[in-house]
């Protein structure tokens, strides 16, 4: 009853049907929305348990399951994006027909409100950690070959720890290996792989215990939450990025795919607030990048630069805000985004508007 009432305020309701031959099994949903793409589905298959999460605007549509038979750890999805429809093509462990998919599990079949959907964890392991600057490092996750998951662009996932017999969570935001790589091939293929550029704070409650782990040690990587949507970059000709430490993280996956896909874009402008020069995550990838792409352009600002710094000083401010944020023409599409620091993003949007920058104009990642 709860399901009908939510499906006729959300989307229309998705369905799902399953058919077989001698050596596999096709899970189908229905979810009667265009514009479904690989990253909204996420499937877990961990033993006899099948679930998979189909994301539908703002809503969360789960199928989850006991299989009645075995079946074998990898599988594949599939979208056939005109008509909406997802495939999940399982191998049977043996050539037997099914007589039933399997018993329902919690919430199957349902569709709720993605933000009362709730998160679903899956190990995944240590695979490797570089040093990108004295506190901060890359660290790439292997997701286990049974989970189909891909970050959206501008999204965040919960990573979970158990420390001293208590779950700690927090949230980090997935890069890519390199901020030049989505221009190559990756070095690792498959989706099966998550980066993070991670700072370890020494008295922080949860990075310390994150730095300790030894390769092949495991973290539990939740489902993806965020509002940011490609959408907003339709028919964009000016990006501007406002970074402040850490807060670059969603910046690397936007700044690769606006300059891949977005054939109206004119110009990418990031502002990278640090304190000091050796906090600067990337740098030379960024310099790089000014000399690969023309339309890119990259300012540091540092708030307390240690030895003599020819470049720009202090903190976010109207001043630097309104030099910086030069429209390439008068009537041209904007969108800035904004991460950092609490008070940063606070004083930034602020600014931002008393700059005539509307709404709309602006993108905020907060948690
Ligand atoms: P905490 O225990 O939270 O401490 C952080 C610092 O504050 C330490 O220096 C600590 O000594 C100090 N501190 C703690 N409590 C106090 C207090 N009461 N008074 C004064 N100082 C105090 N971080 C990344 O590195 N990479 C990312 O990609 C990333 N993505 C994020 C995405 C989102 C949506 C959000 C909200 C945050 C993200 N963060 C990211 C930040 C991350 O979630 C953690 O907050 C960060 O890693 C610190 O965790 P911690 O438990 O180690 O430190
Ligand atoms: P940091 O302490 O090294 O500071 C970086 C810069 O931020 C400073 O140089 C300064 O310019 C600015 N800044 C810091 N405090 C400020 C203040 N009170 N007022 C104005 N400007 C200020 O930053 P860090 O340790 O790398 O922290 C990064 C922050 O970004 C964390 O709080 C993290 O939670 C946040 N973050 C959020 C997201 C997200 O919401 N999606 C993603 C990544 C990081």
């Amino acid at each position: 009853q709860a399901t009908d009432t939510l499906a006729r305020e959300g989307p229309s309701s998705p369905s799902y049907d399953w058919f077989q031959t001698d050596s596999l099994v096709t899970i189908v949903v229905y979810t009667k929305q265009k514009d479904i793409t690989l990253d909204s589905v996420i499937v877990d298959h961990q033993d006899d348990s099948f679930r998979a999460e189909t994301i539908i605007k703002d809503y969360s549509y789960l199928i989850n399951i006991e299989l009645s038979h075995a079946v074998q750890g990898d599988f594949s999805v599939r979208i056939v994006e005109n008509v909406g429809k997802i495939e999940i093509v399982l191998k049977k462990k043996e050539n037997t027909s099914w007589k039933c998919l399997g018993h329902p599990l919690e919430n199957h079949n349902s569709l709720v409100p993605k933000k009362d959907a709730g998160l679903f964890y899956r190990q995944c392991q240590l695979i490797s950690k570089e040093d990108v600057t004295h506190d901060t490092r890359l660290f790439c996750f292997m997701l286990p070959p049974s989970t189909h998951l891909q970050v959206p662009i501008g999204q965040h996932v919960y990573l979970k720890l158990t420390i001293t017999d208590t779950e700690i969570v927090k949230p980090y935001t997935p890069v890519s290996d390199s901020l030049l790589s989505e221009f190559k091939e990756p070095a690792l293929p498959n989706n099966k792989y998550i980066y993070f550029l991670i700072k370890i704070y020494p008295a922080g409650l949860f990075t310390p215990e994150l730095d300790h782990l030894q390769i092949g040690d495991f973290v539990f990587v939740s489902n993806p939450e965020g509002n940011f949507k490609t959408s907003q970059f339709q028919e964009l000709e000016d990006l501007f990025l406002l970074a402040a430490g850490t807060g670059f993280t969603p910046m690397v996956k936007l700044l690769n795919y606006a300059l891949t896909n977005i054939p109206s874009l004119r110009k990418v402008k990031l502002m990278f607030f640090n304190k000091t020069e050796d906090d600067i995550i990337w740098r030379s990838h960024l310099e790089e990048l000014t000399f690969k792409d023309k339309r890119f352009d990259v300012e540091f600002v540092l708030s307390a630069p240690i030895s003599e710094w020819n470049g720009k000083q202090g903190h976010v401010s109207p001043a630097l805000l309104s030099e910086f944020l030069k429209r390439s023409s008068d009537k041209s599409k904007v969108l800035i985004c904004i991460c950092g620091p609490t008070p940063f993003t606070e004083q930034g949007i602020k600014f931002l508007h008393e700059l005539n920058f509307s709404k709309d104009e602006i993108h905020s990642f907060t948690a």
